[in-house]
């Protein structure tokens, strides 16, 4: 099991932020993110919208924040780990804590730091028949890479922007490309749209459900479809699905600690430090009052600067509780 000082739970805005901090104040630390990708909130719910509100950046495309944000959390290198979910955080003897990743014993770390947000996303399921057996066999939840599609027959089944900007990314690559919604509202941006509709090879497919997901065993090839509107079925050959209908957030549960949680935050006192000595918590995840929080990028931002030093001072009693400004340093 590898040894750090801080396990920083989630990548969002302040999962990264805490990981510059970290680095800043000499931590070793790892972040873990459950899913495959940073930014937490920001690249599964409103990647193109504009942000205004961050400090000193009058407007930027929420995605540019994010990639900004991860390039700053690698200055000093600390380890960002995707695909790692944190399953639960087992108390030691010795007052550390054993980090189970993925429900395996990962890491043991003296502070653990707590940025999980609104939970750990995962892709809302489509509930057709045959849907687990082919997860990974032909039916997808993004598109990690176009090549998985050269040359084949893809059904999207969604009508918002996810959809739309994974069936105009495939389109170069695919023989076909439909879109399947359940009812006739596109919810994507027009100009994405209208760039699908322009391929000769689009196809889109309203008023429409995917009820079964027929295969081999090893790939998907045909899908059983429902008209809605007339209840008329079909099969059509399909290579692979993408199911593009948004995301859900599970709110964390550790079986090992009883964290106090009120409505629904996770109760920190003024140092970050929740009820249980070594971890802390940040972000929209916790909440120092009883008021309602201002869930903001920034608000989480200066909480993990503060949690950080505080960090420092558990693990080094007399180091400074402040290291000084970042324009003394000569990087
Ligand atoms: C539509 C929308 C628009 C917004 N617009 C703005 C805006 O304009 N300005 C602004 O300041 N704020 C805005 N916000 C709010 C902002 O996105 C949040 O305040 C911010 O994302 C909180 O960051 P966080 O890192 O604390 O939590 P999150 O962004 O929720 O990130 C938490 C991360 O932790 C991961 N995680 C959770 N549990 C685990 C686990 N067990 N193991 C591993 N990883 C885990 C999650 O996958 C996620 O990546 C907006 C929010 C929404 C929904």
């Amino acid at each position: 099991m590898e040894e750090v000082d801080l396990v920083i739970i989630g990548a969002g805005p302040t999962g990264l932020f805490a990981t510059f901090c970290a680095g800043l104040r000499d931590i070793t630390s790892v972040t873990l993110e459950s899913m495959n990708t940073y930014g937490g909130q920001i690249p599964t719910l409103y990647p193109e919208k504009t942000v205004y509100d961050v400090q000193g950046i009058p407007r930027i495309k929420a995605q540019d924040l994010a990639d900004k944000m991860y390039e700053q959390s690698q200055l000093f290198h600390n380890k960002i780990q995707f695909n790692s979910n944190v399953t639960d955080i087992i108390p030691t003897n010795d007052k550390k804590f054993i980090i189970e990743v993925n429900n395996e014993k990962s890491y043991t770390c003296n502070v653990v730091l707590l940025c999980s947000g609104i939970g750990r996303f995962s892709p809302t399921k489509l509930g057709a028949v045959g849907e687990s057996e082919y997860d990974g066999k032909g039916v997808f939840y993004a598109v990690k890479s176009i090549e998985d599609f050269r040359g084949k027959k893809v059904m999207i089944v969604g009508g918002g922007d996810s959809a739309f900007d994974y069936a105009n990314m495939i389109e170069p690559v695919a023989s076909k490309v439909i879109i399947s919604q359940h009812n006739e509202n596109l919810k994507a941006a027009d100009s994405s749209i209208n760039t699908f509709k322009k391929s000769k090879k689009a196809t889109i497919m309203l008023n429409t459900e995917v009820k079964e997901i027929i295969g081999d065993g090893n790939n998907l090839t045909k899908l059983r479809i429902v008209n809605t509107s007339n209840n008329n079925t079909e099969e059509l050959d399909i290579d692979a699905l993408i199911i593009a209908i948004g995301h859900k957030a599970v709110i964390n549960t550790f079986k090992s600690i009883k964290l106090e949680v009120v409505n629904r935050y996770i109760k920190v006192d003024g140092d970050y430090k929740t009820n249980i000595d070594g971890i802390y918590a940040v972000g929209d995840v916790a909440n120092l009052t009883d008021q309602p929080k201002f869930a903001l990028i920034a608000i989480g931002g200066a909480e993990a600067y503060s949690a950080i030093n505080n960090i420092k001072k558990y693990l080094a009693p007399t180091a400074p509780r402040f290291g000084g400004h970042s324009s003394e340093l000569n990087i």
